[in-house]
């Protein structure tokens, strides 16, 4: 058993990436079961719907359990439109949308631990999608908490959030996207969230811009790319 260690702010080689990815997904786990954790609704979708919409296309029989921890009654039905968008191709996908308190987390996070405890019964994942351990918004940050409180023996893959507090720092494991998936990506949450259309960060170049620079990092061939933190992969 080779153990790697990645530390933040430290590259990982993408060849040595690609082939840890390539053995997971492809020969390892052909079927792979992958959760995808939000605090709220659209969180997802920004953070990896580009690195989700390339998994449909390269591991067709993914099986994907989608988890939003809150959302008004209007989000929530945003959230399950651009689930049936996002996951349109996929052969198996189940979605929980919770109604926990927005902006409360911490203070109600052993309602939110007990979540997790029912959902570690009910899906057995090879990847898991969740938010930045170090991410400014409180919300965002319990969920990765209580991802790695919860799952001991598992992948897990950080996503990032442009926002207000500026906390965007050095991901380590990029994932190039075509120019047709960051097309996809953008068109899919700007038309379907309408509800945040008010605020001054939604809108369609803050998406392409992070895509741009994290292309730039790892110099995609295609120019765009999602970029994680990835505190460990074992193989
Ligand atoms: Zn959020």
């Amino acid at each position: 058993m080779v153990m790697l260690l990645g530390k933040y702010g430290r590259k990982i080689k993408s060849c040595l990436v690609k082939k840890v990815l390539k053995f997971r997904f492809f020969e390892e786990t052909p079927e792979p079961n992958i959760l995808c954790l939000g605090a709220h609704p659209d969180d997802i979708e920004i953070g990896c719907g580009g690195t989700i919409l390339r998994l449909l296309e390269e591991v067709p029989e993914a099986q994907f359990f989608w988890v939003v921890f809150s959302g008004s009654q209007n989000r929530c039905e945003e959230a399950r439109q651009s689930v049936d968008l996002f996951l349109k191709e996929a052969k198996s996908k189940k979605i929980d949308i919770e109604q926990f308190r927005e902006s409360y987390f911490p203070f109600i996070g052993g309602q939110i631990k007990d979540c997790f405890e029912k959902l570690k019964t009910e899906f057995a994942p090879d990847l898991i999608f969740t938010h930045y351990t170090n991410d400014a918004h409180q919300d965002h940050r319990l969920i990765s908490n209580l991802t790695w409180n919860t799952f001991r023996d598992h992948f897990i893959l950080e996503y990032e959030i442009p926002k207000y507090e500026g906390d965007l720092g050095s991901p380590n494991l990029h994932v190039c996207l075509s120019e047709t998936h960051v097309t996809q990506k953008i068109s899919h949450i700007y038309s379907i969230f309408q509800t945040q259309k008010e605020k001054q960060w939604f809108d369609p170049e803050t998406f392409r811009s992070i895509l741009r620079l994290r292309g730039v990092e790892c110099n995609s061939p295609s120019r765009f790319a999602e970029a994680f933190y990835c505190h460990k992969i074992v193989v």
